[in-house]
């Protein structure tokens, strides 16, 4: 089933000029990028779009490691769309993550992962309405 969920490339991507090399990687797994904004999240949008981390020890680095650079949000779209962007993605600490991952060649650490992807379809349609409206967004 055609679907769509939400992408964050993150600060230590951003930071090392590595969004294009991302992008290739999400467009070689058939992966379609619909929307596509570069913007430096505020303190209360991280805050909210990591809201259910709030209790863990490191939500405060979290936080502070996803505004301290511009992020590019995106909409990817594609058969299956969650689930195949979390493959691409690999695990979320680096070290366990499967070769050609995005995680694999770019990220430095487990909290500086290099993307973020929805979980489900259900977040990716919460995640995308935080950032984009429909007009935006362009199959
Ligand atoms: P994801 O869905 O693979 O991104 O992983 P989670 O939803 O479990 O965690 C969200 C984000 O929090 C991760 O992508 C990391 O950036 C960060 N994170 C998770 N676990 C840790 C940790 O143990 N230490 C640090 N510093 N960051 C973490």
């Amino acid at each position: 089933m055609t679907e769509r969920t939400f992408s964050i490339i993150k600060p230590d991507a951003t930071r090392r000029n590595l969004t294009g090399a991302v992008n290739a990687v999400i467009e070689g797994a058939g992966l379609r990028i619909v929307a596509q904004r570069r913007i430096k999240l505020t303190e209360a949008q991280a805050k909210k779009f990591y809201e259910v981390h709030a209790e863990r020890p490191f939500y405060g680095e979290l936080v502070s490691q996803m505004t301290a650079e511009p992020v590019v949000v995106q909409v990817l779209e594609g058969p299956n769309a969650v689930a195949a962007y979390r493959e691409v993605m690999g695990a979320t600490n680096p070290e366990q993550a499967a070769e050609g991952t995005i995680r694999k060649q770019f990220a430095l650490s487990i909290g500086e992962n290099s993307v973020h992807g929805s979980d489900s379809l259900e977040n990716a349609g919460i995640e995308i309405a935080q950032f984009f409206t429909d007009d935006q967004i362009v199959g």
